[in-house]
């Protein structure tokens, strides 16, 4: 199994620059590569490639020993294969008839992880193993800093980055071989509905709620957003406003996560099986789609009115969520069932009669054809579950 273990960095002032200074020279590689590549479609048509690109960087080291020559070789090949991926998105879009943006080139503050894609390759996860007290992490240009090592890594460490959320900095190790660790029978199998008042809804009417202070990290983060929209470009107060915007960001990702863990472990806890839908992303949220500003950014729309915004937020924590429970329901031993979402909140749970008009509000739930009533989310819930059995038995028939 793969996992990855998350901890705080506790960098002297003098790391911490070379941290940010580090982190900088990365971003600034993965832009001048961009630019590279749009540059050469553009003026002669040319696709330039990872490998064309991995290639040139030995000159560019070359030409700025104490710059870009600085870092690990194999973390700016990262970097590289970081634009390669996005590019493979931008033109699988297009393959798909869609129109996708072209790959942006990051701001100061958008790039925020500079990754070592090898242990012991210009990095080394607890570089001082004698130290009676304190762990280290060593980075090449940065030296061996010292770790807030709270639970104990398990597995072989494959992957090593360093990431900046708002001024604190975090190592995040990947591991593989990671043992898996059962959990005992549990006797019992759930549906589970997501939602945005209620994270998540049990075919047994459990709620796990989104907890108040995401809510209200959302709430400022969408009126955050909403102020940025206002700013002028290149104005100092828009630099403030992208500052508060990408810490704001960061809080809401690390309280996602964090009610995503809780969630996750209540219910491997307490199911063998769960059924979940399989979330159809583009489908998710149905908003119009952002005009672009001419100028690389988007304008506001109609759609990302106040309400919508905070809900796309506090939306977007289902694919966290359902990423979190994968991992614990594989290392307990749980079986995860995703099932086709179409219909599931109009159908009746009791007579099985399908139509829009059942669900009478977001909350509320009423058929039509039998008048059964109930909370729309346990009677989406209670169906989930039942087309996960469904499943189950035909792939056991097979
Ligand atoms: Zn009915």
């Amino acid at each position: 199994m793969r996992r990855s273990f998350r901890f705080l960095l506790r960098p002297t002032s003098k790391q911490a620059a070379a941290l940010a200074q580090c982190l900088e020279d990365h971003r600034q590689l993965y832009n001048a590569a961009l630019e590279h590549r749009r540059t050469a479609y553009r003026k002669a048509g040319v696709s330039v490639r990872y490998g064309d690109q991995s290639a040139e960087l030995k000159n560019i080291r070359a030409d700025d020993a104490e710059g870009q020559g600085r870092w690990s070789f194999s973390s700016q090949q990262a970097t590289l294969r970081r634009l390669d991926k996005a590019f493979s998105a931008f033109f699988m879009r297009v393959r798909e008839g869609r129109t996708p943006g072209f790959p942006r080139f990051k701001g100061w503050g958008w790039f925020d992880t500079v990754e070592w894609p090898k242990d012991g390759d210009g990095c080394r996860w607890d570089s001082q193993p004698g130290h009676p007290t304190t762990t280290f992490v060593r980075l090449q240009g940065i030296g061996h800093v010292k770790v807030h090592h709270h639970r104990s890594v398990k597995g072989r460490v494959k992957t090593i980055s360093a990431k900046r959320e708002g001024s604190r900095w975090y190592v995040i190790l990947s591991c593989d071989s990671v043992p898996a660790e059962p959990l005992p029978a549990a006797g019992a199998v759930a549906g589970i509905d997501l939602g945005v008042a209620w994270l998540v809804t049990t075919s047994d009417g459990g709620h796990v709620t989104n907890p108040r202070h995401l809510v209200t990290s959302a709430d400022r983060l969408a009126a955050a957003q909403r102020d940025l929209a206002h700013k002028k470009r290149g104005s100092s107060r828009r630099g403030r406003a992208v500052a508060r915007v990408a810490a704001l960001h960061a809080k809401v990702r690390r309280q996602r996560l964090d009610c995503a863990h809780k969630a996750a472990l209540t219910l491997v806890r307490d199911y063998d099986m769960i059924a979940h839908e399989a979330l159809r992303i583009a489908n998710m949220t149905k908003r119009a789609a952002p005009e672009p500003d001419g100028q690389g950014g988007y304008l506001a729309n109609g759609a990302s009115a106040k309400s919508g915004l905070n809900r796309s937020i506090l939306d977007a924590g289902w694919g966290v969520f359902l990423t979190v429970l994968a991992h614990k329901a594989e290392s307990a031993g749980r079986e995860l069932i995703a099932v086709n979402p179409s219909s599931t909140s109009r159908t009746c749970a009791r007579c099985g009669h399908s139509a829009r008009e059942n669900r009478v509000t977001q909350a509320e739930f009423v058929c039509m054809a039998c008048g059964h009533t109930a909370h729309a989310d346990v009677n989406a819930a209670i169906n989930i579950l039942r087309a996960g059995l469904a499943l189950r038995e035909a792939a056991g028939a097979a």
